[in-house]
């Protein structure tokens, strides 16, 4: 996995969607205790599969070592903002809520609400469903 310092660098700038969809990985790791890189799978749905919503996927993908390139992820258009991460230890199921993305799209300083969504509990972010063992 890369650090957020990385991720940043991957993904080319910082913003409120690569944020969270890096907290939302860190959080599926450190409830799932992956043993190897093959070992999470993650399926998204976007309610629109476009910027800047899709920058939640390169933060996912850098936090828990789902890549395109290795096919354990997954990205589907579907009616809510939904991220399920599952491995061998469970399950977790986050689904972002509506006011945090009219909130992100609401914001002008990208950085500063990044750093916003680091500082808060992802549940500000996110409702979460925990089927980890
Ligand atoms: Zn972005």
């Amino acid at each position: 996995m890369l650090d957020y310092k990385h991720a940043i660098d991957f993904h080319g700038h910082e913003g409120p969607f690569l944020a969270l969809g890096y907290k939302i990985g860190e959080y599926a790791r450190k409830k799932l205790k992956p043993s190897g890189i093959m070992d999470l799978r993650a399926l998204i749905f976007l309610k629109k599969i476009e910027k800047p919503y899709t920058c939640v996927l390169d933060g996912i993908q850098c936090s828990t070592t789902c890549t395109l390139g290795k096919g354990n992820i997954e990205v589907r258009e579907g009616d809510g903002w939904r991220v399920e991460i599952e491995g061998k230890n469970g399950k977790v199921i986050f689904v972002i809520k509506e006011e945090t993305i009219e909130y992100f799209l609401s914001r002008d300083d990208l950085e500063r609400t990044a750093e916003e969504v680091r500082e808060n509990p992802l549940e500000r972010w996110v409702f979460l469903q925990d089927f980890s063992n």
